[in-house]
């Protein structure tokens, strides 16, 4: 990566946790952040954007992106291919902007190895009882569907151990800014301050 390229987070929940709002509030208030649009093979949910949630392709057409390498990373999740552009996410980052990458564990395992430098960041619901609820709210799936999610979340949550950063989504006020803080204090460090304010710490130091 060169001097001027931003920096990578991952950020990985079960769902239900809250992850998607949280990010998408994050990012209004900060022009900086840009969030990669994944590609997948699972169908569109009401209310979702081709282009804009996801990019919804077949499995055909996945697999054929992916014999071209032109995923990062990619993972089944319930029976469906999820995958990261690699072109898109170099590009993004060589341009300056810190990219966020909404990738379940297997994604980010794979992120961690090729990309050391990325920060990662686990939400986590205040509760089992929460989730279950946040679930069942969506109104979409059956309880069949309910259940088996439940039990995919408790194995996406085993892995938080993995992730820098763990944000309780109790209070959605409060969880936003706990992610708003990982955010400026990675902002901050020393590196990206100098390169920053080059001009300040040459006037200073004369
Ligand atoms: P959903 O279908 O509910 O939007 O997402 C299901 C799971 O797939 C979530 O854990 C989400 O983070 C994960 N996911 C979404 N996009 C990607 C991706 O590009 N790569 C990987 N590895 N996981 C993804």
């Amino acid at each position: 990566m060169t001097a001027t390229s931003g920096t990578l987070y991952i950020v990985s929940a079960p769902s239900g946790a809250g992850k998607t709002s949280l990010v998408k509030a994050l990012i209004e208030s900060q022009p900086q952040i840009r969030v990669s649009v994944s590609h997948t093979t699972r169908a569109m949910r009401p209310g979702e954007v081709d282009g804009v949630n996801y990019h919804f392709v077949s499995r055909e057409e996945f697999l054929e992106r992916l014999s071209r390498n032109e995923f990062l990373e990619h993972a089944e999740v319930f029976g469906n291919l999820y995958g990261t552009s690699q072109r898109w996410l170099e590009e993004t980052l060589a341009e300056g902007y810190d990219l966020i990458l909404e990738i379940d564990w297997q994604g980010a395992q794979q992120v961690r190895r090729l990309m050391p430098q990325a920060r990662s960041i686990f939400i986590l619901p205040p509760t089992q009882e929460a989730l279950r609820q946040r679930l069942t709210s969506r109104g979409q799936d059956s309880d069949e569907i309910i259940e088996r999610r439940m039990r995919e979340a408790v194995s996406e949550m085993s892995h938080y151990a993995e992730y820098d950063y763990l944000v309780i989504n109790d209070e959605f006020a409060h969880a936003l800014a706990d992610l708003a803080a990982i955010f400026r204090a990675n902002q901050l460090r020393q590196e990206a301050q100098q390169r920053r304010y080059a001009a300040l710490l040459q006037q200073l130091l004369v």
